[in-house]
């Protein structure tokens, strides 16, 4: 057995929500890598470095921690790495169906590779990365759901669009 977790998203931008999973993750494996789809078919606030870059400086409190990019399927991106096991969060209902769907998915894509739910605390449950798009958008205050660097990012990108 190895000690390695991905956990594949696209982390734009990465939230508070998505920390303290990584956190959580940290605590039960060796390794954790946080691994940042290139391609997706949300549209994107950020390019993929910057959510890279916006995600490594997010987590550089904690030490078994790698951020990485990557394309294609996440269950190749796993075996590639040579881990077998596939971190997602689970939030309130609504993600369950998508998360099983997705979990069902990448296990008949690839038997080996299992997904292992993480749910964040209670504050974190109604967070997502859209949410802030939109509470930002439209001048609300999101210090509370994303790191500062984070938080002057997405005011700058908001500001220079
Ligand atoms: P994706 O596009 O793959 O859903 P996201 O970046 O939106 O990527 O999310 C990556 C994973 O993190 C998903 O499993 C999602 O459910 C989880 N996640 C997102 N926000 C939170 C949160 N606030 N608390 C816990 N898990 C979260």
């Amino acid at each position: 057995m190895n000690n390695v977790a991905i956990y594949p998203g696209t982390f734009d931008p990465i939230t508070n929500g998505h920390i303290d999973i990584i956190e959580r993750a940290c605590k039960i494996f060796g390794k954790v890598i946080v691994a940042i789809a290139k391609e997706t078919n949300k549209e994107c606030l950020f390019s993929f470095e910057e959510r890279v870059h916006l995600a490594k400086i997010a987590t550089e409190h904690i030490d078994n921690v790698k951020v990485e990019a990557f394309d294609g399927l996440a269950v190749n991106y796993v075996r590639r790495k040579g881990g077998s096991v596939m971190i997602r969060g689970l939030r309130a209902v609504s993600d369950f169906e998508y998360e099983l769907q997705l979990a069902l998915a990448n296990r008949n894509l690839c038997e080996d590779v299992e997904t292992v739910f993480l749910t964040p605390q209670n504050k974190y449950l109604y967070l997502s990365s859209s949410l802030i798009k939109q509470v930002i958008g439209l001048g609300g205050s999101i210090k509370d759901y994303v790191p500062d660097s984070v938080f002057d990012a997405v005011k700058n990108k908001m500001l220079s669009d």
